[in-house]
């Protein structure tokens, strides 16, 4: 890759041929190299990495400011802490991948590479949580889980190694921990939406797609240019069967000995980072919000012969004043590669803003500035040029979330038959549909959606009652339920 593949754009388009633009543009922006000899793992280049930290950065520091406090657990799980609790062994025990040697040394309980840390970390809280004077008590830790995911892979979307934050909380009542799942769909909203720029729907799931363990699931789901969804942080209402099985019990002010209630919250960046740059990237590209970008400015200077000085002198001078106003800038002064090679590079890679200036330019006392919101270029006097960048920076990424939200404004329809849903499947959108039941009882209907129409039903909307309109399409009984059917990443 350090090999310059990009010496041209993507060469298909993104609505012709999405799989082809992910690919092209995994490597022409040096975001992922899949070469690596270890199927489903990715390896995650510089330009990407800078930004998946923002975004883990923007989740702790909400978590941090409601109270939730860092750890590191242990990447190791014993086995048996896997088989307290039946639903969550059963769930995850197919994706595991097991440490069984130490050395050449067989071990006599097989250690599990976390898929998630409920069993890890509930241990421990058993351990720490003696009163209700301990709680609520929330922590969180930013890692990699490992699941041995059997469907196709891609890099950021679906991998074998998942970069998250999850967030593990314990509450005495169970109104408290419900508290505590909506709080955390409200920093989905603010970070995803907000700061990403990323419209989603949030959905409480259907009983038979929640997480194994938990009584509740609520997730949201982002549509793609692909015609799939993709699942996007999720927050759990944990079953008390797991409070029972790792003890985390507390002493009341009654005296009473009783179950705490737990809740966990999973935003995964790595994923945040898959579904922002697709949904945001066009056919020259990347095009990153602005709190996501890496950096913020390059500047180009046109050298001519005989002008190098005067130019690089002014270029590094209007760097000086926008880093000094808090900008990230990078001065492009490479002289091995020709200023329509660079232009095309940054725009690749998703650079918000791009300042040219030349011999012409300085005479001028001007600069051009190109933006990759809006895809313009402009002349911008030198003496307007911070406060043009200031606004700059307070509307891109508002522009990107009215151009998203026009996007996916006409992509949910209503339909009453099979019929309706698989043409609207096929061309690439979300249903809404009546449907018998969420309750498990449903999920024959479910799985008819799955094999024979190729959708998934995602859930209900959460905490929106929404007016029936028509009967089950699948059985045809009476429907209790309106839901979401999508293909999903
Ligand atoms: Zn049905």
């Amino acid at each position: 890759m350090s090999k310059k593949v990009n010496e041209i754009g993507i060469t298909v388009k993104k609505d012709e041929d999405f799989s082809e633009w992910f690919t092209q543009l995994m490597k022409k922006a040096e975001l992922a190299d899949v070469r690596y000899n270890l199927k489903g793992f990715p390896v995650y280049m510089p330009w990407a990495v800078r930004s998946i930290r923002k975004i883990t950065r923007m989740w702790e520091e909400e978590l941090e400011a409601r109270g939730h406090e860092p750890l590191l657990m242990p990447l190791l799980i014993p086995e048996s802490n896997f088989h307290k609790e039946a639903d969550h062994v059963e769930g995850f025990t197919p994706e595991v991948f097991w440490v069984t040697h130490g050395g050449d040394k067989e071990f006599e309980e097989r250690l599990a590479l976390r898929p998630t840390s409920e069993t890890a970390l509930y241990d421990m809280y058993g351990k720490w949580i003696q009163t209700y004077r301990d709680l609520p008590f929330k922590r969180y830790q930013s890692v990699s889980v490992f699941r041995h995911e059997t469907k196709m892979t891609r890099p950021f979307m679906r991998t074998r190694e998942i970069h998250w934050t999850e967030s593990h909380n314990v509450f005495a009542t169970e109104e408290e921990a419900y508290k505590d799942a909506v709080e955390n769909l409200e920093i989905t909203e603010k970070l995803l939406y907000g700061k990403l720029a990323i419209p989603h729907i949030f959905f409480k799931r259907p009983q038979w797609d929640k997480f194994p363990g938990a009584i509740n699931t609520f997730a949201a789901d982002v549509l793609l240019d692909s015609g799939k969804v993709l699942q996007l942080p999720s927050s759990h209402m944990i079953s008390q069967a797991f409070s029972k099985a790792f003890d985390v019990t507390y002493k009341d002010a009654d005296e009473q000995e009783k179950l705490a209630w737990i809740t966990c919250y999973g935003p995964a960046h790595s994923r945040n980072y898959g579904a922002l740059i697709t949904f945001h990237g066009d056919d020259k590209g990347l095009v990153l919000p602005w709190d996501v970008a890496p950096e913020h400015i390059v500047i180009v200077p046109l050298i001519f012969k005989g002008k190098e000085d005067v130019v690089l002198e002014k270029a590094t001078e209007i760097k000086k004043q926008l880093v000094d106003a808090g900008y990230t800038v990078r001065l492009d002064d490479r002289d091995n590669f020709s200023p329509g090679y660079k232009f095309n590079e940054w725009e690749m890679k998703g650079m918000p803003i791009r300042i040219v200036v030349g011999p012409k330019d300085i005479e001028n006392n001007q600069v051009e500035l190109f933006r990759r919101d809006l895809g313009t270029k402009e002349f911008v006097p030198l003496s307007d040029l911070q406060k043009t960048v200031d606004s700059i920076r307070d509307s891109f990424t508002d522009n990107l979330r009215d151009k998203a939200d026009k996007i996916i404004a006409d992509k949910t329809v209503d339909g009453k038959t099979e019929r309706e849903i698989i043409a609207a499947l096929d061309s690439g959108k979300m249903i809404r549909t009546c449907f018998c039941s969420t309750d498990l009882d449903g999920e024959a209907c479910a799985t008819k959606v799955e094999k024979e129409l190729g959708g998934e039903v995602r859930g209900e909307k959460f905490n929106t009652k929404e007016e029936l309109f028509c009967d089950c399409p699948i059985c045809g009984k009476k429907a209790n339920h309106v839901v979401y059917i999508a293909k999903s990443h």
